[in-house]
């Protein structure tokens, strides 16, 4: 795509060799894990699994929704690996992780989202790692009835998580078949369910929104309760994917951090190598020990 504005030095990262990283890969391939490090060709990779930070995704490879950044395959999913929750709380447990993130494909084919899976393996690695905090980034359990986002909330995460992605005006472009409002909602109905669980939302940028239009969705985020706040520069992943727009500066990133904390989030991270679950054990422990 010869209109793709050329990656700026800020978004080169280092090649991924360390022992570190080897281990990491290793202990995922045992367990049959799939990462959305992998899937998504995280520019972190080198960094994160050379400390074993990995975010895990679970219930398949192959999701139900065709979001137009997103580098997962759409198409008709697998049946649900029953032993899989067991498999990720073995792996948290043998990485050694004070903090892990699990995500998971769109599962719009199950009545329940997918609900309960998600519900087993918070439990399982619970009951595996009980001094592991433990981060869900989840689906908008858009098609399902309200008693499966209250499934997941009762088995009780650290954190929930569930990005908004973009901008209101961008979603029919960007995140066809989800609904902005309903995925603000979910976010404001977690914290009802549950008062003391930490929520958590991000958005990527560079893919055609206003500054004025981010700030609206953090007064929104604010409105429904949300306590953290990622925003990363978007990379596209192939040259079928959403084109990158633009790249945000660093500083214009500081200012959204600046302005971002004034609306009053706990946690804020908002660089061009931001993603969801980058340095997300670092920064929730540090907010917590505050
Ligand atoms: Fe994986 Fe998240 Fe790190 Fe990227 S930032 S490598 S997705 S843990
Ligand atoms: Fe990718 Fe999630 Fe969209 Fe599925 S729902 S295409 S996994 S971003």
């Amino acid at each position: 795509n010869n209109a793709q504005p050329k990656k700026p030095d800020w978004i080169r990262v280092k090649a991924p060799v360390s022992e570190g990283y080897k281990k990491t890969r290793e202990i995922l391939k045992t367990n049959k894990l799939v990462t959305v490090c992998e899937e998504a060709g995280c520019p972190n990779v080198g960094e994160c699994w050379s400390q074993g930070h990995a975010t895990m995704m679970i219930m398949g490879e192959i999701c139900t929704r065709g979001c137009s950044f997103c580098n997962v395959a759409t198409g008709r999913p697998d049946d649900l690996d029953l032993f899989e929750p067991g498999r990720v709380a073995h792996a948290v447990q043998t990485l050694g992780l004070k903090h892990v993130v699990i995500t998971s494909v769109d599962r719009d084919d199950l009545d329940d989202g997918g609900a309960e899976h998600f519900a087993q393996t918070i439990r399982a690695v619970r009951h595996r790692a009980p001094g592991t905090t433990i981060e869900i980034l989840t689906p908008d359990f858009l098609k399902c009835a309200p008693e499966a986002l209250e499934k997941v909330v009762e088995a009780r995460p650290d954190v929930f998580n569930h990005n908004l992605e973009t901008v209101p005006g961008l979603y029919p472009g960007v995140r066809p078949g989800a609904r902005y409002f309903h995925s603000l909602r979910l976010l404001q109905r977690v914290k009802e369910l549950d008062p003391a669980m930490f929520t958590k939302s991000g958005i990527m940028v560079g893919l055609g929104e206003q500054s004025h239009e981010v700030r609206q969705v953090m007064d929104d985020m604010r409105s429904a309760d949300v306590d953290f706040l990622t925003i990363g520069q978007y990379l596209q992943p192939t040259p079928k994917h959403h084109a990158v727009e633009r790249f945000v500066t660093p500083d214009e990133f500081k200012a959204y951090e600046k302005a971002a904390f004034g609306k009053g989030f706990l946690m804020v991270s908002a660089t061009p190598l931001t993603r969801s679950s980058y340095h997300a054990g670092d920064d929730f422990a540090r907010m917590r020990d505050n």
